[in-house]
């Protein structure tokens, strides 16, 4: 692809220069759409079992290169290693996952007079994946797999300052015999190769995983064409520590349900909420867990927590704890160049504060006391956003009857689970419409066809 302009692509957790990549044109996404439109017509007719035999290939030449992605990505996101090599891990799994789709892609039969009556999945065409940079292996794909297992082509838009992994699996997918034009990947801006995707009427489906503002632009752009869409957005999430919970576990792992990637994680559990009656030891026990978080160079197997991916990023972060702001302990973070900063804990907290009520996407918790079970599902559920959650207490009728009453899309009780690949994902509330990955995400990218064929003479 030949490219008017390029940009240059920064190490977060040196600030120096990675590597220049080209930035995609609108008239670029035009020729890329027409493309997979194209390649798209080819793809859909390769037998299932040919079309599955190719994700298996992909899956194989991703494992193969799982340690390139995952050093990629440390140089271009900052995650930490050992972070990186399991979202390499991720893609192959994802793309083994649902290897397994396309021959089992069934339609029905259902009964009728007169006649027969099937119905048939079929692909929606030219999917547009625009991602975030937050996670951007696993997130593409949750995205890519299942539409190409389901017949689509893919443009994928990787996030401005996270382009290179999206383009290096691109490469792996053509080197394991993807068929050209059915998984492109474009880097540009969201103003620009993003916004054409929503635009462009051959475009069936956009899958776009970012903040709720754009996701709101883009539903309103979408809904011009009636065009499909999943949207993962942001997220506020608590973790409800009740006081006959197991508090040594519950303090030792709450660090990581937000620290981890920094806290830029839409799945963060961001506000900590704990039984007043156990607040004090919840506090003292948190306090060693989270400056024992291992903050420092992402290259290190020993490394917890890496950099911020910005420095505009960071700003905004810390504009969230200004001078004065309630801190009662932080971590650390290392000094000199980097996007760093400390894990920060901030308490008490009201309400109404920034802090406890916007997604920080940063290394930002708050702990806010609560009485009882009633008063910690109404806090809970405080917020626009509904995505992830923890729930801890010995109880099992409590754990039940709160993880049925929080308003959010995925739980974990006794334990911060992430995403598994093959159980559903996506939010409740501003958090999100669809839901991705598990046994259902083929739904998303087929449509129902009813064909009624008479049986009459
Ligand atoms: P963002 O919304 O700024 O950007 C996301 C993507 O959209 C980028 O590729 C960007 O270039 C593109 N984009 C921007 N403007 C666009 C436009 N007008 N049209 C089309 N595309 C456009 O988000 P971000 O800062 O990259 O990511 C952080 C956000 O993503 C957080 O809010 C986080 O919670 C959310 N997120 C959600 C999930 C989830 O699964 N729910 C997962 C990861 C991140």
């Amino acid at each position: 692809m030949t490219s008017a302009s390029e940009y240059t692509v920064i190490n977060p957790a040196t600030e120096e220069p990675v590597r220049t990549v080209p930035e995609a044109s609108a008239e670029e996404a035009d020729a890329a759409i027409a493309r997979a439109r194209a390649a798209q017509r080819a793809w859909r007719e390769v037998a299932p079992g040919d079309r599955a035999a190719l994700l298996r290939a992909f899956a194989a030449a991703v494992e193969a290169h799982a340690g390139e992605l995952a050093d990629l990505e440390v140089a271009n996101s900052g995650h930490p290693v050992t972070a990186a090599a399991w979202e390499a891990g991720q893609v192959r799994d994802v793309l083994q996952y649902y290897a397994a789709a396309p021959e089992r892609l069934c339609g029905r039969q259902i009964p009728v007079a007169g006649g027969l009556d099937v119905t048939f999945a079929e692909p929606i065409g030219v999917v547009g994946l625009i991602v975030p940079w937050n996670f951007p292996m696993p997130i593409l794909s949750w995205g890519m797999a299942p539409a190409l297992a389901a017949g689509n082509a893919v443009v994928a838009k990787p996030a401005e300052m996270t382009p290179l992994t999206a383009l290096r699996i691109a490469e792996i997918a053509a080197e394991a015999g993807l068929p050209e034009g059915v998984l492109q990947v474009l880097p540009g801006k969201g103003s620009v190769v993003g916004q054409r995707l929503v635009d462009h009427p051959d475009v069936g489906k956009i899958v776009f995983t970012g903040s709720t503002e754009v996701g709101q632009q883009i539903m309103a752009g979408c809904a011009r064409h009636i065009k499909r869409l999943t949207l993962e957005l942001g997220g506020k999430s608590a973790n409800i520590v009740f006081a006959d919970a197991d508090l040594e576990k519950a303090a030792a792992t709450a660090p990581y349900a937000v620290f981890d990637n920094a806290g830029q994680d839409c799945c963060a559990r961001s506000r900590i909420l704990v039984q007043r009656r156990a607040f004090d030891r919840f506090m003292e026990l948190f306090e060693p867990a989270v400056k024992g978080v291992r903050v420092g160079d992402p290259r290190s197997e020993r490394t917890e927590m890496g950099p911020l991916i910005s420095a505009a990023h960071r700003a905004h972060v810390q504009s969230y704890v200004p001078d004065g702001a309630p801190v009662a302990f932080r971590g650390s973070a290392p000094s000199g160049p980097g996007y760093w900063f400390p894990p920060t804990v901030l308490a008490p907290v009201s309400f109404d504060a920034p802090a406890y009520r916007e997604e920080i996407f940063g290394p930002v918790v708050t702990v806010t006391p609560f009485e009882d079970e009633a008063e910690a599902i109404e806090i809970a559920n405080d917020t626009p956003y509904g995505l992830s959650g923890s729930i801890w207490t010995r109880d099992v009728g409590r754990a039940i009857r709160v993880a049925r009453a929080v308003e959010t899309g995925n739980l974990s009780v006794n334990s911060h689970s992430s995403v598994r690949y093959w159980t559903p994902f996506g939010g409740f509330k501003k958090s999100g419409l669809g839901r991705e990955l598990g046994p259902d995400a083929l739904d998303a990218f087929t449509e129902t066809k009813n064909v009624f064929i008479s049986t009459q003479d």
